[in-house]
């Protein structure tokens, strides 16, 4: 069997359709959605991931701005920058990108983002969004989860009653990823770096989310044929090129479904991302 690819572009041109008719809506009623993404330090990867995250919200009408802070930023001056962009009505989104610089403990860290007024959690990273969605509430789901259930439900993967393997246990992918897969009916098994027999784990799976950060951990013979296989790892190869959690050559002969690296769930993520920028617009004005 070859693999059907899921093309991550196309699938958030799609998405970020759907944001600017709202964006258009929202305006009518002459709101403009805004959204303020915290950069703390000279991480060479987020410095990427914010340029891309300003450029696609500018593309679909959002008001994006980016406030950046020195590496050497206190807890306390990144606290207030949070509580400001909270009273500011012009924010409706609050990202905080991470990972924070090396002098904010852990600690720190955590009471930072829950500083962050939920009702502006675009990331979804908020012990109240997290609460939310154990609790089956409408809350601001993390964005690289809805976007792989975004791209399960675009190909018609039928989730209901099927096992379902995710593998990594993060707050930002693997549980929330958890909790919608079981949302959808599926029987869900969360694998991590202590699980015994992770191959054996993998080939009982309809669907594998690999949500890891290991170049290319998961192997062809682990995959059930015609399972659909979704690779969430960003990994810098040794030729300096990108790859994901899923072996992509041996997989694609086995699996039905596989969404690529790059160009699968990266895309995607940023996409729910304006998705849940404009989604807390509509919710200030009472139209969402
Ligand atoms: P974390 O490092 O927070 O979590 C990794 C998870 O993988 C942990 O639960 C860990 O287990 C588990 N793990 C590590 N090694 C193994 C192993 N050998 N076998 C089984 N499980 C293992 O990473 P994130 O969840 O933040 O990200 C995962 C990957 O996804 C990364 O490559 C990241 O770059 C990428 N990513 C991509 C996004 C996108 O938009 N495409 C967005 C976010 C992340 P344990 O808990 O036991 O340590």
């Amino acid at each position: 069997m070859t693999a059907q690819i899921i093309d991550g572009r196309a699938l958030a041109r799609t998405v970020r359709r759907e944001v600017e008719q709202r964006v258009v809506a929202l305006a009518a009623d002459g709101v403009v959605p805004g959204l303020a993404v915290v950069l703390a330090g000279d991480d060479p990867a987020s410095q990427v991931y914010v340029r891309n995250k300003a450029k696609m919200a500018a593309r679909v009408g959002i008001d994006a701005r980016t406030i950046r802070l020195p590496a050497e930023v206190s807890a306390g001056d990144l606290l207030g920058v949070v509580e400001r962009l909270n009273a500011d009505d012009t924010v409706h989104g609050i990202l905080v990108q991470l990972p924070l610089p090396a002098g904010i403990s852990a600690a720190e860290a955590s009471t930072i983002l829950r500083a962050i007024d939920p009702a502006k959690d675009v990331d979804g990273l908020h012990p109240a969004s997290l609460g939310q969605l154990v609790a089956g509430e409408a809350g601001f789901v993390a964005c690289t989860p809805s976007g792989c259930m975004r791209m399960l439900r675009a190909h018609g993967v039928p989730l209901e009653g099927r096992r379902a393997v995710v593998i990594g246990r993060s707050t930002i992918v693997g549980k929330p990823m958890a909790l919608l897969l079981l949302a959808a009916n599926a029987t869900v098994t969360v694998c991590h770096s202590r699980t015994v027999d992770l191959a054996a784990r993998v080939r009982e799976a309809d669907v594998v989310i690999a949500a890891v950060g290991r170049p290319r951990l998961v192997r062809g013979d682990w995959v059930k044929p015609g399972a659909a296989v979704i690779d969430v790892g960003i990994n810098r190869g040794d030729d300096g090129k990108l790859v994901g959690d899923v072996h992509f050559d041996e997989v694609s002969q086995v699996a039905g479904h596989l969404s690529p690296v790059p160009g699968g769930v990266g895309p995607m993520t940023i996409a729910y991302l304006l998705h849940n920028v404009s989604l807390a617009a509509a919710r200030r004005l009472g139209g969402a």
